[in-house]
């Protein structure tokens, strides 16, 4: 049976009576297996086809020839599981479908003979097929738990003691489960219709005290299946264990289609988180099924029920899927949604096994379980745990599909918690059938005491199942929106005083507006006819309503009458006598006394709409910590840049932004979250990459140390900051503003140094651009050593560094004056140079970082050119020529070599383009010479 699809139907029901009043259309038609939905707003080319396993079409009635009833749907999906659970399958039925489609009513239906569900009947069936097929070699047990998922919190609805939230867990042999969930052992059908019933009337407490959405809540109904063989030959026994597990979700509408309009349900995420997830698991499923791969994730741990309904979707499991119609062409968006959702279901393939003696070996793998867990923990006793406590187990056990068990290292607190958990699994599995069926029967009596002291009745009249009808005396019965919950708790009101509250009263009620003692009902014998007369008092200050209106003076009830106390319990007053009394004398039968009227009525009377107000409620729940987070304004509104608080009326503030916050966020109080004070910085220049100063250009180090300590400041603020924070609670504003200030000082502060840094920056250059113009070349050590040769003074060597200070500085004549004084006084020569020496120190130590020696920057090429030298110092005619050259333009010009007047200097390097002067006129001769030299043959 591996790898068997999930069958998927679907099933209209009739119009609602509401429906109906407004002559709704149906836009639902089936045809075999094929549903066709038809859009009312494009009738003609709408219409679109789904096929499923079944279409059920439930919108008329028996004599229709294609109708479905309860009994079909039964036999075509309930009998089918009900048989795979016998062959030893784990089976699920899931209801899917907007609110009001017919989910409880496929699946529980209603007492009324013929209206019974999936539920019911296979338990029923369940029941049947044990009797038939027992006998001494096979033995069966039936177990049964029920739950219900609100809010992704866990109920267990047949534990009194349960106060909700019970924890979902994973064991690493039995997969995912709930911790303390009661397993109750039922011997017939009546037991587990009682269980049922309970489980419902729990369900309807607990939504009408906490004012829940009962639409938005899971029911899931389990009974874990045994069969036992024993083989008279051999006296071995085998078991199979299945697990069926019968689902009713939530309403699948979108919020704000149930009547929600412009409330945003805030705790929607959660209402809808299983639900979501639900579809997000049932749609990667599908589209592993269609690719036909491995699904590489599942978010099955994303939300409680798909966690715990991991097996049943796409995993060991038999599984069915009834999606629920509405037929009206209002709903059509919804159940399109919804055909579409079952459409993806059916593409879901599910891999069950039969399983086989799964208890045996649960047991054997438990105990496997403890003793590991036991070494684990002995270990971590006697060493140190430290050590240990991250010690993997040694031996990962196995998980009941033969998976290798993905265990994280265990610490001690965990492997204590795990090995009491185990050891309860073992014991509550080694239980025997009659200290089960014992401890179901303890539950049943304590539930029965809760509900006795809640004032519901129970069990009169023999009856056990559903609300049964006392014959004379007169009674409550509670109304709900929701149709499954509605009419299932009944209170006597006995003769004399009724007392309605919180505390010390006959009929406990909770919720809001609830007073301690909230109203009393009064049963008084009529003297004349002997019929019980109920009087209603209210106390003083109680929200009581009759039929819609207020009442703050006592009120004789008749039969039928609406009652609603606080907000939003609702009841309807029976009295026998007098309903038979009015159904004898014939009247008419009128609209249904339900909550629906009951609301209508306090809507009309008061403007009090429940569901609106429960919306609310709900709303004002648990917005918590999403405050301050959420707080998004309208785009439309100009960011304000300024300081809070802005005066600007259009103004919203600075979005919550991505820079770093300088300021912690400040301290919780009360609940409240104080608003996120955040700041920018202004970004220091930190070193070239990041300057944007047009002025500097410089990537001296200097400048990147320099810059370092200006983010002191606003660190030692932000320490005082912290300080201040600590110690003393200044008000909001007054801090705000006391940090702007501080902020503002930084600024200026880093302004300052910012404009100081720049001027350091100029002087530097400037510096520079000044030694650059003195400084010569380095000289030769010969040039100290030893007075030149005589002919040395028409060297043009100590020429060298003048062409670059000729030009801005000295005079034509005085630079010839120089250059000759120079060439002609060795001790002028010596003098001088001995000067520039000194000089070029004294620039250095004035502080510039870079050993100006090497001259920073040299044009490459003279360098490159050094054969331009040899000529001019072996060619006197070159000496000749130079030195009137340099001291006599007309002279040079007038030369009759002019082509061959020689460079401005040697082979040494030129320094005088650093400092932006025009080219010495040399250089222009010393272009136009190379070519001629060439020509001429002189250079090689
Ligand atoms: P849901 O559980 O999906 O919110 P219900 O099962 O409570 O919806 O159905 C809403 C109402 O419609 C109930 O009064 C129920 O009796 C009625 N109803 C739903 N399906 C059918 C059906 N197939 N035949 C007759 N009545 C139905
Ligand atoms: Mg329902």
């Amino acid at each position: 049976m591996a790898g068997a699809s999930v069958k998927v139907a679907v099933r209209v029901r009739p119009f609602s009576a509401r429906e109906s009043s407004r002559q709704a259309k149906c836009v639902i038609q089936m045809r075999g297996n094929t549903t066709c939905i038809t859009n009312p707003k494009l009738p003609k080319d709408g219409t679109k086809h789904f096929t499923f396993d079944y279409s059920y079409w439930s919108h008329t009635s028996e004599e229709d020839p294609n109708f479905a009833s309860q009994r079909r749907v039964y036999q075509d999906i309930g009998e089918e599981m009900l048989a795979h659970a016998f062959e030893g399958y784990n089976v699920c039925i899931l209801a899917y479908g907007q609110t009001g489609a017919g989910k409880s009513y496929t699946m529980m239906g209603r007492q009324e003979p013929g209206q019974r569900g999936i539920i019911p009947q296979l338990c029923e069936d369940l029941f049947a097929r044990m009797a038939r097929e027992g006998s001494p070699e096979l033995s069966f047990s039936v177990e049964v738990s029920y739950l219900e998922i609100y809010c992704e919190r866990v109920r267990d609805l047949l534990n009194p003691k349960s106060r909700g939230g019970l924890r979902v867990r994973e064991h690493p042999l039995l997969g995912p489960y709930v911790q303390d969930l009661s397993r109750l052992a039922v011997a017939s059908f009546a037991d587990i219709a009682d269980l049922m019933d309970s489980g419902n009337k729990a369900r309807t407490v607990a939504a009408t005290n906490m004012n829940e959405t009962s639409s938005r809540s899971h029911a899931v109904f389990s009974i874990v299946f045994s069969q036992r063989r024993q083989d008279p030959l051999s006296e071995l026994a085998t078991e199979k264990v299945s697990r069926i597990s019968l689902v009713d979700l939530a309403g699948s509408e979108r919020a704000d289609a149930s009547g929600a309009k412009g409330i945003r349900l805030k705790e929607g995420a959660n209402i809808n988180k299983s639900l979501t997830t639900l579809g997000k698991v049932i749609s990667a499923l599908a589209e592993a099924t269609s690719k036909k791969k491995k699904p590489e994730f599942i978010p099955y741990r994303d939300s409680v029920l798909t966690w715990l309904l991991k097996e049943n979707l796409g995993g060991n499991s038999r599984t069915a899927m009834i999606a629920a119609l509405s037929p009206a062409d209002c709903s059509y968006e919804e159940t399109l949604s919804t055909l579409r959702y079952a459409d993806r279901t059916k593409q879901i393939r599910c891999h069950a096994v039969i399983n086989e003696d799964p208890n045996a070996r649960l047991i054997r793998e438990l105990r496997r379980e403890v003793t590991r867990l036991r070494e684990l923990l002995s270990a971590q006793g006697l060493t140190d745990p430290s050590l240990t406590s991250s010690a993997p187990p040694s031996t990962a056990p196995p998980t009941l599909n033969g998976d290798p068990g993905l265990e994280p290292p265990l610490g001690p607190t965990e492997a204590m918690e795990r090995l009491q958990e185990t050891e309860k699994i073992i014991a509550e599995l080694n239980e025997t059938w009659e200290e089960k069926l014992r401890r179901t029967e303890a539950l049943r009596l304590e539930r029965e005491a809760l509900l006795a002291e809640m004032g519901v009745a129970l069990r009169e009249d023999g009856g056990t199942v559903g609300v049964f009808s006392p014959k004379k005396t007169p009674h409550l019965v509670n109304l709900n929106e929701d149709p499954l919950m509605s009419e299932c708790l009944l209170y006597h009101i006995k003769d004399g005083v009724t007392r309605v509250g919180r505390v010390d009263v006959d009929i406990k009620l909770s919720g809001p507006s609830i007073q301690d003692q909230h109203c009393l009902f009064r049963s008084c014998p009529d003297p004349s006819s002997g019929e019980a007369v109920v009087t209603l008092e209210p106390c003083e200050g109680a929200e009581t309503y009759v039929n819609g209106k207020q009442v703050t003076e006592p009120v004789v009830l008749k039969s039928g009458n609406r009652l609603i106390l606080g907000q939003n319990h609702v009841f309807r007053f029976t009295h026998p006598e007098q309903a038979r009394r009015q159904r004898e004398q014939g009247a008419s039968p009128g609209p249904p006394l339900d909550w629906n009227l009951a609301q209508r009525e306090l809507l009309e009377q008061q403007g009090i709409d429940m569901r609106l107000h429960r919306l609310q409620e709900l709303q004002n729940q648990p917005q918590g910590d999403k405050e301050g987070s959420e707080q998004t304004q309208p785009p439309e509104a100009p960011v304000c840049p300024g300081p809070p608080p802005c005066p600007g009326p259009g103004c919203r503030p600075l979005p919550v932004p991505s820079v770093p916050s300088m300021v912690p966020s400040g301290p919780r109080r009360a609940g409240r979250r104080e608003p996120l004070r955040v700041y920018q910085i202004p970004q220091r220049r930190r070193g070239p990459g990041t300057s944007s100063s047009s002025s500097s250009s410089s990537s001296s180090p200097a400048l990147r140390i320099s810059t370092e300590p200006s983010l002191e400041p606003a660190l030692r603020l932000r320490e005082e900051e912290e300080k201040d924070e600590g110690g003393e609670q200044v008000s909001e504003v007054e801090g705000l503003r006391l940090h702007l200030d501080r902020l503002a000082g930084i600024l200026s502060e880093v302004r300052r140094q910012n404009s100081a840094k720049d001027e350091q920056i100029r002087a530097l250059r400037d510096r520079v651009g000044q030694m650059e113009r003195v400084i010569p070349i380095p000289l030769d050590d010969a040039d100290d050593a030893d007075p030149p040769p005589q002919d040395a003074p028409r060297d043009p060597s100590p020429c060298r560094p003048r062409p670059r200070a000729d030009p801005p500085s000295p005079p034509g004549a005085a630079a010839a004056r120089l250059c000759r004084l120079m060439e002609q006084d060795p001790a002028f020569r010596r003098g001088r140079l001995r000067w520039l020496r000194q000089e070029q120190a004294r620039l250095m130590a004035g502080g510039g970082p870079q050993p100006l020696l090497q001259p920073p920057r040299r044009p490459p090429r003279f360098q490159q050119d050094p054969k331009l030298r040899f000529p001019f110092k072996s060619n006197p005619q070159h000496r000749l020529a130079w030195a009137g050259g340099e001291g006599d333009a007309p002279q040079a010009d007038n030369s009759p070599l002019p082509s061959l007047q020689p460079p401005p200097h040697s082979g040494r390097p030129r320094r005088g383009s650093l400092d932006g002067g025009s080219p010495p006129p040399p250089r222009v001769r010393r272009q136009r010479s190379a070519p001629d030299l060439k020509a001429r043959g002189q250079i090689p």
